[in-house]
């Protein structure tokens, strides 16, 4: 059967898999409701787990999520972020869930859960993305409080870092690192989210991956989902998600389509490849999940009843 004839077929069953429920005869195939992201978030996780259990699926990805902004240790997410070049923590973070709705919030100061924002764009507003002062605005319109983002921690590192203000991203979560988050419930619905501060140090304006749909992340609540990690500037022009997504879509497992979708980056970055980190993460609706890297390094946590487990992600080069 040729590829695209085998990728109809995986198709139509991912379609009988949604109605029903999940094949139990299916390798790798693991109990709903399952929840992946990226990087160890296993206590993330278990928020995102429980909300989903005890309430809708939604819930889980912004709950979960939240439970990563609002730790000033995490200092690439939300509270504690590092900031800009010029000192100022912005955030980027978007959701998208089963109905094929998005949101998303970019260059957001002084919010702590973007990806809160997030959902009331894609629930409360005929738009996917508002931005920077905008997004403030609207973010205040609905309750949220500003605050100061920047903590003593994060400042002190930046107040270092100028003495130099020598930028080169590096691989892995030394200056970055988001929280993409996946989820499949009892019912086989999938949604996901993922939020950042982004590479720290960043352009003043700088927008990363993370809040672009089909970027830093993708739903297809027929197929699956998929959500980045690394340099951003490699995600988008790739639109990795998106691309792993459709990698599924024609048949692959959820760790090939991250491995094809890492391998398009490869291909087309030849002359930098090497010093740059981009990782996916898959979950597609059989519940089987995936992972792959360019570098070594990358981890991802898969969580479901009973189970949670911090994964390193094959990776292309050593
Ligand atoms: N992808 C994020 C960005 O480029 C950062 C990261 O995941 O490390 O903003």
């Amino acid at each position: 059967m040729g590829a695209i004839a085998a990728g109809l077929v995986a198709c139509t069953q991912n379609k009988e898999a949604s109605a029903t429920q999940q094949p139990k005869d299916l390798p790798n195939a693991n109990p709903f409701p399952i929840v992946i992201s990226t990087w160890p978030h296993i206590v993330d996780n278990e928020v995102a787990l429980t909300a989903i259990k005890t309430g809708d699926l939604l819930d889980g990805i912004e709950q979960g999520i939240n439970s990563v902004e609002n730790n000033p240790e995490d200092q690439s997410v939300g509270l504690g972020g590092r900031p800009d070049r010029t000192g100022i923590v912005t955030l980027d973070a978007c959701i998208m869930d089963k109905e094929h709705r998005a949101g998303s919030v970019c260059y957001l100061k002084n919010i702590k859960n973007p990806i809160s924002v997030a959902r009331l764009v894609m629930q409360d507003t005929p738009h996917v993305i508002l931005a920077g002062d905008g997004a403030l605005q609207f973010a205040l319109s609905k309750g949220f409080k500003e605050e100061e983002l920047l903590t003593a921690k994060s400042k002190e590192e930046y107040v270092e870092w100028l003495k130099t203000a020598h930028y080169k991203p590096k691989v892995n979560a030394e200056l970055h690192d988001t929280i993409g988050m996946l989820a499949i419930d009892d019912k086989g619905d999938i949604s996901g989210g993922c939020s950042t501060s982004g590479l720290g140090y960043k352009m003043q304006g700088r927008v990363g991956d993370s809040p672009i749909i089909g970027a830093g992340l993708f739903v297809d609540n027929e197929i699956g989902a998929a959500t980045a990690t690394g340099m951003g500037e490699l995600v988008l022009t790739t639109l990795g998600s998106f691309l792993t997504v459709e990698f599924m879509r024609q048949g692959m497992s959820p760790m090939e389509a991250c491995k094809a979708a890492v391998m398009r980056t490869v291909e087309k970055n030849k002359n930098t490849y090497k010093e740059m980190q981009v990782g996916y993460i898959a979950l597609d609706k059989y519940g089987r999940y995936g992972a792959y890297s360019i570098q070594p390094g990358f981890q991802y946590t898969v969580t479901f009843e009973n189970h949670n487990e911090v994964f390193d992600a094959d990776s292309y080069l050593d």
